[in-house]
């Protein structure tokens, strides 16, 4: 029994808990307002809480005692988003991307810019006089937050501001809608199974910063932690929607609704085999549904830096699949979302050192 009962269908304050998680903002190098809420959220679960000198959030949840090995699981703060980088004559806002944003879906969102949160509107020309079916590079578009001048526009705000995407969280029935999920989520999960009974080992938690930029937090949060192994929750592009009626079979990368994502390769990591072995044999065995991430080169996590750590750390992702990954609006099947932890929380009481056997 856990304290708090694990199931796939998340209850009020599980949703409560994603919501929160994801309106909060935490552009990459800004984490603190996550952090700050994190840390309060899991003050009492844990024996020891420090925040690193990068800003990783890190967690000591003790565990029965029954097992000695040094596990790590890690979900990070950090959202894409965009950076102040100056002002125009007519009071429009230049801005470059922090972590991988798309140009082509930018035109048009609603952003919160600097720590005041001053709305604005990405500058898109309307159909009327826009021929063009051209992209608009990021370095061509502005934000426009109704200032009429330059020295209006400064009014607080400040270059090196941080923007993000100005998108409430909605439930839409058997799915969430929002910001950041990527990877609040994966935060959220992770404090779900801090808050279940302990597990046989000590669990070493890190709530990451800068993963959107280059997996900065998370290598510094290994050498730290010296992890035996490493869980990383997090978040994976979905795309299971038709392409093209001629190709009825087109090839998916995940399928919303499939169950939480086990990665087996993407562009930073070829995850342990024997920790994927090890999810599908636990999964398979509780029933709780699990697939695989089409095999490609492409996207990272946190595991990307984290295994490769002092002397090597055997490092598996689970993620929540999640279509329009790093845009405004981001689709989210609660019930993947709940079978994110499940999964882990019965790997982590099935996990002993013979699963790192060769
Ligand atoms: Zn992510």
């Amino acid at each position: 029994m856990t304290e708090q009962p694990l199931t796939d269908k998340p209850a009020t304050h599980d949703r409560d808990l994603l919501r929160d998680l994801s309106e909060l903002i935490g552009v990459s190098g800004e984490e603190d307002a996550v952090r700050d809420w994190i840390a309060c959220e899991i003050r009492e679960l844990v024996d020891d809480l420090i925040i690193d000198p990068v800003g990783n959030l890190l967690a000591v949840r003790r565990g029965t005692g029954e097992s000695d090995l040094r596990v790590m699981a890690a979900a990070h703060m950090d959202e894409v988003g965009m950076i102040v980088t100056g002002f125009d004559s007519d009071g429009t806002i230049r801005f470059s991307n922090v972590g991988g944003l798309d140009a082509r879906i930018l035109p048009g969102s609603r952003v919160l810019v600097g720590p005041d949160h001053i709305p604005g509107v990405i500058l898109w020309p309307p159909i009327h006089v826009n021929k063009s079916m051209d992209t608009v590079p990021i370095s061509n578009l502005r934000i426009d937050i109704g200032s009429l001048s330059k020295n209006n526009a400064q009014n607080g705000i400040e270059l090196g501001d941080r923007i993000a995407f100005d998108s409430p969280f909605i439930e839409l029935g058997p799915t969430v809608r929002g910001k950041a999920l990527d990877d609040r989520a994966g935060c959220a999960s992770l404090i779900k199974l801090m808050q279940a009974d302990p597990f046989p080992f000590d669990l070493h938690v890190a709530f990451t910063v800068q993963e959107e930029v280059g997996l900065r937090g998370a290598q510094v949060a290994a050498q730290r932690i010296a992890p035996d192994m490493a869980f990383v929750l997090e978040t994976t592009a979905c795309h299971d929607l038709p392409q093209d009626e001629s190709e009825p079979d087109h090839t998916t990368i995940t399928q919303m609704g499939g169950g939480p994502v086990i990665t087996v390769t993407d562009r930073t990591t070829v995850s342990d085999p024997r920790l994927v072995r090890h999810l599908l044999r636990v999964g398979d065995a509780a029933g709780i549904p699990h697939q695989f991430r089409s095999p490609m080169h492409a996207g990272g996590t946190d595991a990307g830096t984290i295994h490769r750590t002092r002397g090597g750390v055997p490092s598996v992702t689970v993620a929540n699949p999640c279509r329009y990954l790093h845009g405004p609006n981001l689709i989210m099947s609660l019930e993947d979302w709940a079978n994110q932890a499940r999964l882990l929380d019965a790997a982590w009481r099935a996990l002993t050192p013979d699963v790192l056997s060769r």
